[in-house]
């Protein structure tokens, strides 16, 4: 429930906070400060160049090209990451530029202000807080999503001068095991390999990473450089569209994942297949790290009937591990989100450092990260644990260190030991330990588990602020005050993607309204609270040369090193090419690998390994909650859909929440394709679609995690996670709560067109809600009966000019025009499969006026020139699976047929692995 709050209560600042109506301007008074970029860069000769930028998206970090005219956005065929590849999120991004939702006005309280009145409030809270409570009671949740400029001066801030180290980031959620993992295992945070190596590696290792759908352009690159004889492992409980490429896929029971590597350890060590040179030279614990596996997984046929596999196959995947020196092991959120996250990453890096895989071309292991500048982040200190530059509290004098750089006496350097981290920051909110929390381009309210007990504590916090270009999200309720961002093409720094490149993101658009950068916004209240010279940034350029000049404390003592990039000049920093680190006087052109020689930032120079023990998930199956339940991402969404779900295109691979199960576990259920489900846990439920899945463990569900209440009522994954984190990262368990399922039971089933923001008058048990071209659509169902000619005025937002009524069939139909124009439809019916396909019908929306023959075709919602192409597959061409199973039908029985025939695939190909399944479906029979 949004905030409804009064001014003298929350005593925000000033003369009884003063946020008055006189505050409000008008749109005209506002100003940018700042220069408002050419749409184009002026090439030689009056040529006009696209602008290099990369993708906000995923950590794959693809280089983009912004175009003028139709083809606005393309791959950019020079950045080392993609090669001009882009998958359809990233080729959408265009769609994504508008200004509709935008949060263009600071607001205080709901209304509008100017900016120097917001940044009073919030440094007026902030003192206040301050004052009253301690630092501590100040808290900022930072994003993968922030650009490393904004990053490193909201780190500043609060770490360094207001002086709470409770600063943390959705990047918790994301690969904060692979931080820890690294850190015990090198010393430090260190990724030791590049993309390059998937496509050298003989064998590659997915592990916990649909690679297909999560970090298309990789899956892509790796698929076009499949070599003679390479092989592909996958290993994942759900057969994904990662596994099309498997030659072995290891459905493990979840959260196994260490008693398989621990019993790959003792394996090689049996075997004889170590590297004891590489071990003697460059590890220690590797004696105990192979005593404490044996204890588990002495032997293959124990490690199969933990992991519910075959045991030959474990045997299999082992040999091949064995046999082939050139191996990459990849790994994401299957591994990182768990209880014992940080133990599945150091067991996989256990078995790359005994066989000496590290490294060297096509072997190490290799955390794929799921957001754009995650990595960035962890470079400026963006976790509660970590301070800037890759230092620790505990690493000898690095807070005296940091405090001299930013010109602080040590003991006014305020931030002593590590802060909370998300889960445990937000149940200090809830309890009223956090007094201001300043949440900068992120969505917790959606992200986070248990999400009902983070919206109520967001809802008793006093004092929430948010930064974020978009006005309304699910956390954006919560706020006290809001600040506007500015949004991807607006934006101007750098990134970090998962092989420690340093790209930068250009801006090409000009500022809207009064929105700013995430870094002036922070530099304004860090001049308000009297820091003034602290933060007299002018540019990014200048933030960015700060935060590469600090990494020269790392000289000698720490790879992460950028020292070679503290002297650009704005020009040089304008023009910089995608570059990894360290970039310093011993490798001025960047950094490929790291660990080929050894030369790991430890105490003794030597890399870690660590024993590690078995700890199943924290949550187990029982009679109340029977069935597994896993999250993660669908293939054309983005996280909670603050950018995705403003483009029509992304929707129509998958348009509602959904509930992936085995049709066994369905039929014993009472479960179909189509009917709607409730899944319930202890920490709340979801209500979405069902969609059996052959390839899913029997026992086990999958849902996305992308619907929030922006999109539907009751499809929020994050309500059936418990707050359950591993003990080093922090990272929760999202990949393992415990439900049980129940058919929802629908009386009826309804598709709704109205204008796009149009009044809600209307109430259903289920909706969800997808945006088209030119109104948004709705799916509906409701448990209880509706007397539809009575209420049909509140759902169409009017009376209606045409009706169609069988009240024996459950069918109601009825549209309402104003002048000439459809301005609302409704079609209800006793079952799902009986509702029509509504694409014609919204495409009328973009009609001025409808003609005669598109009035008499309205309720029965066909028009006979428009093709019913059923789900689509392939977004790029829209091309849907009635059109395949036709091209099929008429000869096409490969992709690549398919491909030539209707273009699908021959875009992004991040439908490559749906079209197979759907080939090898379709042609089974024959
Ligand atoms: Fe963006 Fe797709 Fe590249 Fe990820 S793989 S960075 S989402 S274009």
């Amino acid at each position: 429930m949004a905030k409804q709050r009064n001014i003298s209560r929350t005593g925000l600042t000033g003369p009884e906070s003063g946020v008055s109506a006189s505050a409000a301007i008008p749109a005209t008074a506002v100003h940018s400060p700042f220069p408002v970029p050419s749409v184009f860069r002026g090439g030689s000769g009056g040529r006009v160049e696209p602008v290099q930028t990369t993708c906000p998206y995923c950590g794959v970090g693809c280089g983009v090209l912004a175009h003028g005219g139709e083809q606005a956005v393309t791959g950019d065929p020079k950045h080392p990451a993609n090669g001009g590849r882009l998958c359809v999120k990233g080729a959408s991004l265009q769609e994504t530029t508008g200004l509709r939702g935008r949060l263009l006005h600071p607001m205080v309280l709901g209304r509008r202000v100017r900016w120097e009145r917001a940044i009073d409030e919030v440094a007026g809270a902030i003192g206040n807080a301050v004052a009253k409570y301690g630092a501590e009671s100040v808290a900022f949740y930072l994003s993968g999503q922030l650009l490393t400029e904004d990053y490193y001066v909201a780190n500043k801030l609060a770490k360094g001068f207001i002086g709470t180290p409770h600063v943390d980031t959705n990047s918790r959620l994301c690969m904060s095991s692979a931080v820890a993992a690294h850190k015990r295992a090198f010393g430090e945070d260190l990724v030791p390999g590049c993309y390059e190596d998937l496509e050298l590696a003989d064998l590659l290792v997915l592990t916990g990473s649909n690679t297909a759908w999560n970090h298309p352009v990789l899956y892509q690159r790796i698929k076009a450089a499949a070599r003679a004889g390479r092989r592909v492992v996958v290993i994942d409980p759900r057969k994904t569209a990662t596994s099309e490429l498997a030659d072995l896929h290891l459905a493990l029971r979840p959260g196994t994942d260490t008693v398989l590597f621990n019993g790959l350890l003792v394996w090689l060590a049996d075997t004889g297949q170590l590297d004891p040179a590489y071990i003697s030279q460059h590890c220690e614990g590797f004696a105990e790290t192979l005593a404490s596996a044996r204890e588990v997984a002495f032997a293959p046929q124990k490690v199969a009937d933990i992991c519910d596999l075959p045991e030959a196959d474990v045997v299999e995947f082992y040999r091949w591990f064995a046999d082939t020196s050139r191996t990459v092991t990849a790994f994401s959120q299957g591994v990182n989100q768990s209880l014992a996250g940080t133990d599945k990453c150091n067991a996989i890096i256990n078995c790359h450092l005994a066989t000496g895989r590290i490294g060297r071309p096509g072997a190490c292991p290799l955390s794929l990260t799921g957001q754009p500048n995650a990595m960035g982040g962890r470079e400026v200190g963006g976790l509660a644990n970590t301070l800037a530059a890759h230092m620790d509290y505990d690493t000898p004098d690095a807070t005296e260190q940091i405090a001299g750089f930013w010109g602080r006496p040590s003991a006014t350097f305020l931030a002593k030991g590590p802060g909370l981290k998300a889960v445990d920051l937000f149940e200090a909110v809830g309890d009223g330990r956090i007094r201001v929390l300043w949440i900068i381009g992120t969505n917790p309210a959606v992200s986070l588990p248990d999400s009902s007990a983070v919206r109520e504590a967001l809802a008793h916090c006093p004092v929430v602020i948010v930064s974020d270009c978009v006005a309304n999200t699910d956390t954006t309720a919560y706020a006290d005050i809001l600040l506007p961002a500015l949004a991807w093409g607006e934006k101007d720094g750098t990134v970090t993607n998962s092989e420690r490149c340093i790209s930068r993101q250009r801006n090409f658009l000009p500022v809207p309204g009064g929105a700013r950068p995430d870094w002036w916004i922070l530099s304004q209240v860090g001049k308000q609270l009297g820091y003034g010279e602290a933060f007299g940034y002018e540019t990014a350029a200048e933030v960015f040369r700060e935060h590469a000049s600090l990494s020269a404390l790392n000289t000698g003592k720490r790879l992460f090193d950028i020292t070679g990039l503290s002297g650009l000049t704005d020009q040089a920093y304008d023009q910089l090419q995608p570059i990894q680190w360290p970039v310093n006087s011993q490798c001025p052109g960047g950094t490929a690998r790291l660990f080929g020689n050894g030369g790991y930032p430890t105490p003794g120079g030597r890399a870690r390994l660590v024993p590690i023990p078995w700890r199943p998930p924290g949550q187990q199956p029982d009679c109340d909650w029977p069935l597994v339940v896993n999250s993660g991402r669908v293939r054309d969404q983005w996280h909670t859909m603050t950018r995705t779900g403003s483009t029509p295109r992304l929707f129509q691979h998958r348009q509602e929440p959904f509930i992936e199960a085995h049709p066994q576990d369905l039929a014993e259920h009472d479960l179909a394709e189509g009917d709607l489900a409730w899944l319930s846990g202890p920490q709340g439920r979801y209500l979405g679609r069902i969609r059996p899945a052959p390839e899913q463990r029997r026992g086990e569900v999958f849902v996305p995690i992308h619907w929030n209440r922006q999109f539907s009522g009751e499809g929020l994954a994050s309500s059936l996670m418990a707050p359950v984190t591993d003990p080093l990262s922090g990272q929760p368990e999202s990949k393992h709560g415990c439900v049980r399922i129940e058919p929802f039971p629908a009386l009826w089933h309804a598709r709704l067109l109205r204008p796009a923001n149009a009044d809600r008058h209307w109430q259903a048990d289920y909706w969800s809600r997808v945006p088209m071209a030119d109104c948004d659509s709705w799916w509906l169902a409701g448990a209880v009966a509706v007397d539809w000619p009575r209420e049909i005025v509140d759902w169409l937002g009017g009376a209606p000019d045409l009706v169609m009524s069988d009240p024996a069939a459950g069918r109601y139909r009825a549209a309402r025009l104003v002048a000439g124009r459809l301005d609302a439809i409704l079609l209800v019916e006793r079952s799902v499969q009986a509702l029509p396909d509504v694409s014609w019908l919204a495409s009328l929306f973009g009609h001025a006026e409808l003609n005669g023959a598109q009035r008499r075709a309205l309720l029965s919602a066909k028009d006979v020139n428009v093709e019913d192409i059923g789900a689509v597959i392939c977004s790029c061409y829209q091309v849907g699976e009635l059109q395949v199973a036709a091209a099929i039908e008429g000869g096409a029985t490969s992709v690549e047929a398919l491909g030539a025939s209707l273009q699908c695939g021959t875009n992004c190909g991040s439908c490559l692995p749906e079209l197979k399944a759907f080939l090898e479906r379709t042609l089974a029979p024959a």
